[in-house]
């Protein structure tokens, strides 16, 4: 098939690929408003602490809540927003929707996949069958994983 590489074949999820949800683009609305993302395909409304994100992804409409945490900044006095990722709880600053659909940080969209040597060689798109047929599995597989492996700490 010409196959280049035959064998360890990297299905690495490149984060250029995924929707980028940053806290610094919700600046003005962390305390509460709606703005649009992505050339307005990403609705995201704060309310509280909780922000929803909203988007069509693949013929369905997804609503996710992502809860919104600050911490001080102890020189500037200020205060630093933060998104805490819905699968392992983490503060993150930047959370991708990548093309399995829910907003994940960036470590959770590694580790869902075997392959997780990082930045380097993050631009290849030969995953998405891999991804399109195992996405269910391994992404329910990883919830578990994720959260019974973290209490070792
Ligand atoms: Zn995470």
């Amino acid at each position: 098939m010409g196959a280049i590489g035959s064998g360890r074949k990297k299905t690495h999820l490149s984060t250029s690929d995924c929707i980028t949800i940053d806290i610094k683009d919700l600046r003005g609305y962390l305390t509460g408003g709606t703005c649009y993302l992505i050339d307005d395909k990403v609705k995201c409304t704060v309310e509280g602490k909780q922000l929803e994100i909203a988007y069509a992804f693949v013929e369905k409409q997804i609503r996710e809540s992502v809860q919104l945490v600050t911490t001080i900044l102890p020189n500037i006095g200020g205060k630093r927003y933060w998104m805490l990722c819905p699968c392992c709880q983490r503060r993150v600053r930047i959370l991708y929707i990548s093309m399995v659909g829910y907003p994940t940080c960036r470590t959770c969209l590694e580790l869902n996949y075997p392959s997780q040597r990082s930045s380097a060689i993050e631009r290849h798109i030969t995953y998405e069958k891999y991804l399109l047929s195992n996405y269910g599995y391994s992404w329910a597989f990883h919830k578990y994983h994720s959260y019974h492996f973290r209490k070792g700490g």
